[in-house]
């Protein structure tokens, strides 16, 4: 069992590396290498924090542009339907869209983008010093999270060479295994897996649910995706998963019936 982590939190160096050395459990950390200047919270944790979090409020117009479509929402409208809309057009968008969006929020609400400690990523030093656990492996999540499949083949080739190259730097390991951002299957082009292996990956994970069997291709490996849970949740998710495991034809690799809500809901 290979037990992975996405996205590089602070949490996986402050909570997850001590249980992980306390309980011998070796554990990959798919890490964002772009993230790590602890400048800004991941892009999704940031357009939360400025539609739904504390003190937001939509007391006057908002009008945005994003990636050439004006948006405009006159004061008193649901900050849940702003957020939602942005999530939806964000989550293709290149990074600097992202940022610009980001800042246009924070513009809207007269407030500077703040880092909260509970949702942080990881700094380099961080990163570094996870990586040199003794039960800890840090791999790639690419540079800036993108869903890959809405960006041209130089864009992606980038994002999977440049993150290796970066976390090679910063971790002093060689980097051979990715995470896809989002992990599903309509997150990657036809051509993303073959651009994988150029950038030097031999093992890439997705979101989609099912065990490793041994004729899987060893850059597309499904995993079982726990989501945002607390400890009871998790129990009951890993006995459903534990299921599988006992069902005479277990899934290979394709998405079963609620996998991807969970993980639209939990992996933005
Ligand atoms: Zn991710």
């Amino acid at each position: 069992m290979v037990i992975t982590f996405d996205d590089g939190y602070a949490d996986s160096l402050s909570a997850m590396r001590p249980l992980c050395e306390r309980f011998d459990i070796p554990a990959t950390v798919f890490v964002t290498a772009g993230y790590l200047d602890g400048q800004r919270e991941f892009w999704w944790d940031d357009l939360e924090a400025q539609t739904l979090g504390r003190g937001v409020t939509a007391m006057r117009d908002l009008e945005l542009e994003v990636n050439g479509e004006r948006l405009m929402w006159p004061a008193g409208t649901s900050l849940r339907a702003i957020y939602d809309a942005l999530h939806v057009r964000l989550r293709p968008s290149t990074a600097e869209t992202r940022d610009q969006v980001l800042n246009d929020l924070a513009h809207w609400q007269g407030a500077r983008r703040g880092v909260r400690e509970d949702h942080r990523p990881l700094t380099e030093s961080e990163c570094h010093q996870l990586a040199a656990s003794r039960r800890v492996d840090v791999q790639s999540h690419t540079v800036h999270h993108l869903w890959l499949a809405a960006h041209p083949a130089p864009v992606q080739a980038y994002e999977l060479r440049e993150s290796r190259r970066r976390l090679a730097e910063i971790t002093g390991r060689p980097i051979t295994a990715l995470a896809y951002p989002y992990g599903f299957r309509d997150a990657v082009a036809p051509g993303t897996l073959a651009l994988a292996r150029e950038a030097g990956y031999s093992a890439a994970c997705a979101t989609v649910r099912g065990q490793v069997v041994r004729a899987a291709d060893p850059l597309w490996l499904p995993r079982y995706v726990p989501g945002d849970v607390d400890g009871e949740g998790l129990l009951c998710r890993l006995n459903g998963f534990f299921d599988d495991f006992a069902a005479p034809h277990p899934p290979r690799g394709g998405a079963v019936r609620d996998t991807r809500e969970v993980n639209a809901k939990e992996l933005t």
